[in-house]
């Protein structure tokens, strides 16, 4: 079992893993390490007991940023190819 910072909000000591949230999917609360208090219900880093907001923040930036680069990327490809086999 792993233990976890306590709560920053009511100090509680029963935190639970998060295995998906809306922000980060399955990967983001892996990275962020978040975990959720099972007494307030709150959800912070379990492993510095602080709010993960800034990380949530900084891990979606991230995320779109490589997402939009993938697209990017993709759409480049896709022109390349067509600009390829045109001729
Ligand atoms: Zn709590």
């Amino acid at each position: 079992m792993e233990t976890y910072a306590p709560c920053p909000q009511c100090n509680a000591a029963a935190a639970q893993k998060v295995n998906f949230t809306w922000w980060g999917g399955v990967l983001g609360p892996r990275v962020l390490k978040h975990v959720k208090c099972g007494s307030c219900g709150k959800g912070y880093n379990g492993k510095t007991g602080r709010d993960n907001t800034n990380g949530i923040i900084i891990y979606s930036v991230v995320a779109g940023v490589i997402a939009l680069g993938l697209v990017v990327v993709m759409f480049a490809a896709a022109v390349m190819v067509i600009f390829v086999s045109g001729r």
